[in-house]
């Protein structure tokens, strides 16, 4: 949008750059999306849920949106039986994220991702593939997207592929490519990540980072390893989830009560507290992290988090949680408030009841 400062510019000037991600996981927990093959075509048959998450993520505080194009390319359309409308969802969706950009005066973003097809050393497979990563800048393009992002990558020659693809069709859009973690810290082609992301800023990606796979506490070790070797803007945009030494990506997580695998399913049971996202953003502030955003799990109340934490004041920040007016978890003098409160909460003592209550 003309008068809207650019990516690189913000990112020049040294401001933080936040951007929601995750609309796979929080559409399908609102029960318009499907796990399996994790495709996008809410946007043709619910375009208004779409959008209406692309705006509810903006009033928590995201400085852009992203358009809902993840698994969108022609490989994932086919597989649902829908080839025929991959350039439809891919437009569509590039266009209602760039209306509610320009709603609210932010940047928007054409996304590329891993295309599952993916074989390292096949020409054939390679070709096919930047043939698919082509036709979705072009699209971006075409509905006038800022910049583009490629994400959840854990092959780095599949990375380079999205680099090259937007460097060559995208018009001079800026590149932000973000590699995913698993249990390794190397990439499923045998690189070391931080090793990965340095040639892929070399490359010519304006900003290199880490997307899903790993949740707060197993992405910050790895990121200060790449900080000491990539020079430019880093990314970090972690999973909500509390992912652990022992189960670094949270397609590793086990459910603590049954032992059995949370992913994809059950997610939502090792979901951050707030605490956690707060924290997680201070530590990526400190570390000079400069784009910031939260994938799947996120939801706008966790993202407001963040922007709150980045010091940010979004609009839906007026909904953040004031105790204080709660009648049973406020300051009373009235006992049988304070009996209410140990029925409801038993020997659990509330942290928000205040000590002189
Ligand atoms: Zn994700």
């Amino acid at each position: 949008m003309p008068g809207t400062k650019g990516l690189t510019d913000r990112l020049r000037d040294g401001e933080t750059v936040l951007c929601a991600e995750g609309y796979l996981w929080e559409l399908e927990r609102r029960g318009f999306a499907r796990f399996g093959d994790f495709t996008p075509e809410a946007v043709l048959d619910y375009p208004e849920r779409v959008t209406a998450l692309y705006e509810e993520f903006v009033l928590a505080g995201s400085d852009v949106v992203l358009a809902y194009m993840y698994y969108a390319h022609r490989q994932k359309m086919r597989l649902i039986g829908r080839e025929e409308d991959c350039k439809s969802v891919n437009l569509k969706s590039i266009k209602m994220a760039r209306d509610v950009a320009d709603k609210y005066g932010k940047l928007m973003a054409g996304g590329l991702s891993n295309t599952t097809v993916f074989e390292p050393d096949d020409p054939d497979i390679a070709g096919k593939v930047a043939e698919m990563f082509k036709e979705q800048v072009e699209w971006a393009v075409e509905g006038g997207a800022d910049y583009m992002i490629g994400e959840t990558f854990h092959d780095f020659q599949e990375a380079k592929l999205a680099l090259e693809a937007i460097k060559k069709y995208g018009r001079g859009m800026p590149a932000v490519i973000t590699l995913v973690a698993y249990t390794k810290d190397f990439t499923t082609d045998d690189i070391p990540i931080e090793e990965a992301l340095r040639r892929l800023e070399e490359l010519g990606a304006d900003v290199v980072g880490l997307n899903c796979g790993r949740g707060p506490a197993t992405i910050m070790p790895l990121l200060e390893r790449v900080r000491k070797v990539c020079k430019g803007p880093l990314a970090a945009v972690p999973v909500p989830l509390r992912t652990t030494e022992e189960q670094k990506s949270f397609q590793s997580l086990l459910d603590h009560v049954t032992g059995k695998p949370l992913y994809p399913t059950n997610m939502t049971t090792a979901i951050c507290h707030r605490e956690e996202i707060q924290q997680f953003t201070q530590d990526a502030l400190k570390l000079g992290v400069q784009y910031l955003g939260l994938c799947c799990c996120n939801s706008p109340s966790l993202f407001r988090e963040m922007a709150l934490t980045c010091g940010r004041d979004p609009v839906l920040g007026k909904f953040s949680p004031d105790h204080s007016k709660s009648y049973l978890f406020g300051k009373t003098t009235k006992p049988h408030r304070e009996k209410i409160r140990s029925f409801m909460c038993g020997d659990a003592k509330h942290i928000y009841i205040s000590s002189d209550s």
